[in-house]
């Protein structure tokens, strides 16, 4: 099984939500456990005790470790403004340089102080040696994929899907409703310019056997131009092949023909995103959803959390 955007593990504490998928397709026990390469050697993230104590050649207890990180940590630093201030105030200078300054100005294309605080926290740092990188009670790979579960929430009676039609604003009112989930900026034909988006570009490389012995290696560094290695043989340990496919993975900015995949939040407020959202509010007819749809950085849980709650909610409006 390869995933062809990029690697996605499924994972949630919205035990609503994992229900819902799991009723479309069966879930394989799946933990994403993520390592990272900074200056030749080998780490695991996210950052825990085997990273400390292996990052600063010791031996320290969970209590040692957290006083230890405690000194470094920026305590003047009440509330950190951007994702550099949180690093600084949660980890100290080593670690958010060796892990994350490089790979966030690669995977961001700007500088840690330009983007929000939120993006780090999307990341837990422990003091043991769990290395589980998401602190979620439910997570797997879903056994046949999410192009087969996408089909089979989409096998209804009631929906009929039409490929490659393009939905212009006019012929919204041919409809009784519209879920927009596309760009956000591409429903408004990009009325009042370009939001910004990070799109990807993935090198497959086929090797055999095992080439790097995990699903994910993190390059933390600057100098290394991808963000990470992927090997999908790792994320479905359930099928067995003799040969590898690994991909490089490697950020920029999201051309008009590009496939968008991260919306860019920025510390200083964007003034072009709330004049689209303002248009959406203002649109009748159409409701937005989705991670483009939103222009929200949301994970596959989220985004169907966001999805079941809107449909509720239109239901009671339109109950009549
Ligand atoms: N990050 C980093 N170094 C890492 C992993 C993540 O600096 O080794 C930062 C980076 O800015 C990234 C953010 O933390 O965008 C969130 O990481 P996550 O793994 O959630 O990113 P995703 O899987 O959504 O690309």
């Amino acid at each position: 099984m390869v995933h062809a955007y990029g690697p996605h593990i499924f994972h949630t504490n919205d035990d609503e939500v994992w229900e819902y998928v799991n009723q479309f397709m069966s879930f394989k026990p799946y933990v994403n456990r993520v390592k990272a390469t900074t200056k030749g050697k080998v780490f695991s993230l996210p950052i825990n005790l085997l990273t400390i104590n292996q990052f600063f050649g010791s031996t320290m207890s969970p209590n040692e470790a957290r006083e230890f990180i405690e000194e470094r940590a920026d305590t003047s630093i009440k509330e950190p403004q951007n994702f550099e201030e949180q690093a600084l105030k949660f980890i100290g200078p080593e670690l958010y340089e060796a892990f994350f300054l490089g790979y966030t100005r690669k995977q961001w294309g700007k500088e840690p102080t330009e983007i929000p605080a939120s993006i780090l926290k999307r990341l837990p740092v422990r003091f043991n040696y769990d290395d589980n990188y998401f602190a979620h009670r439910h997570q797997g790979m879903p056994e046949h994929g999410y192009t087969s579960m996408v089909e089979n929430i989409l096998n209804h009676p009631n929906i009929e899907v039409k490929l490659n039609t393009k939905l212009d604003p006019s012929d919204v009112e041919d409809y009784d409703h519209v879920f927009w989930s596309g760009p956000l900026d591409a429903y408004f034909k990009h009325k009042f310019g370009r939001l910004q988006y990070r799109t990807l570009d993935f090198e497959r490389i086929e090797k055999s056997g095992d080439a790097q012995g995990c699903a994910v290696m993190n390059y933390t560094d600057e100098e290394v131009p991808w963000t990470r290695i992927t090997e999908h043989k790792h994320f479905s340990p359930w099928e067995a092949h003799d040969k590898t496919v690994l991909f490089r993975e490697y950020s920029r900015s999201c051309e008009p023909d590009d496939i968008p995949y991260y919306p860019i939040h920025r510390t200083d407020g964007d003034t072009l995103l709330e004049q689209y959202q303002e248009a959406a509010a203002a649109e009748e007819g159409v409701t937005f959803i989705g991670r483009l749809g939103t222009y929200r950085y949301m994970d596959m849980d989220v985004t169907i959390r966001a999805a079941l709650d809107t449909l509720a909610e239109w239901r009671g409006a339109h109950a009549s």
